[in-house]
């Protein structure tokens, strides 16, 4: 459930009837088991965040995954482009690594291979933020028009979403390193 910022108090003193009847209004299937929530306890609410460093490393180290850039929730694409960086990083430091260390110009470029996906989908989910929080108000976490969209676009339209959310807009292959032992 989409909640503005600084807007969970006022969904506090509405009550939790207020909350049951506003989330079986929002997903109708969860009517028979809206009346589980009886508590405050059990609602939870995740503070939202979508940034990024400018700088991704220093001398000897370098962040990646949430360290450098918190991803919305919008695709749940947070763990994909932690464990992408992770892949990009191993694929680039390696070899150096194994000569006995990695310079910072290795490392960026690391920055700057991963800095470029990971801008273009923060570009994606903050125009997504911007479509939820205007539907906020009447509930809806998508535009009814774009549900339809979704729910009849083309298999082929639907699997060009799938792989942009599933693979990421630069998938990221572990590659050999050049004197790996097998
Ligand atoms: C409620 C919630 C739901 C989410 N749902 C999804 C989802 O459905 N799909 C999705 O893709 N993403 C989801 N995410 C986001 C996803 O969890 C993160 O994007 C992802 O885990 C980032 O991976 P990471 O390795 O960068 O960081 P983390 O997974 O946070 O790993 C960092 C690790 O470092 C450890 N650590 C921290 N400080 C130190 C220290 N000083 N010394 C040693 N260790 C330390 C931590 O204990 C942790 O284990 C969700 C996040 C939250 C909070």
């Amino acid at each position: 459930m989409v909640i503005r910022k600084g807007g969970f108090d006022d969904l506090h003193s509405a009550g939790l009837a207020a909350l049951r009847a506003s989330i079986a209004e929002i997903a109708p299937v969860l009517t028979p088991v809206v009346g589980a929530l009886t508590d405050w306890d059990q609602v939870k609410l995740l503070a939202v965040r979508l940034d990024r460093l400018d700088r991704w490393h220093r001398d000897g180290f370098i962040a990646i995954g949430d360290a450098a850039h918190a991803m919305s929730p919008v695709g749940g694409v947070g763990v994909n482009y932690a464990i992408q960086d992770a892949v990009a990083l191993a694929n680039a430091i390696t070899d150096e690594l194994r000569r006995g260390g990695v310079s910072s110009a290795t490392l960026h470029r690391v920055q700057r291979r991963r800095a470029a996906p990971v801008r273009i989908m923060q570009r994606i989910q903050r125009a997504a933020h911007a479509g939820i929080t205007r539907r906020t108000a009447s509930g809806r976490f998508l535009p009814r028009g774009v549900v339809t969209a979704l729910r009849f676009a083309s298999p082929v339209v639907r699997r060009l979403i799938a792989r942009l959310i599933g693979l990421g807009i630069r998938p990221e292959h572990v590659r050999p390193s050049s004197n790996s032992r097998r």
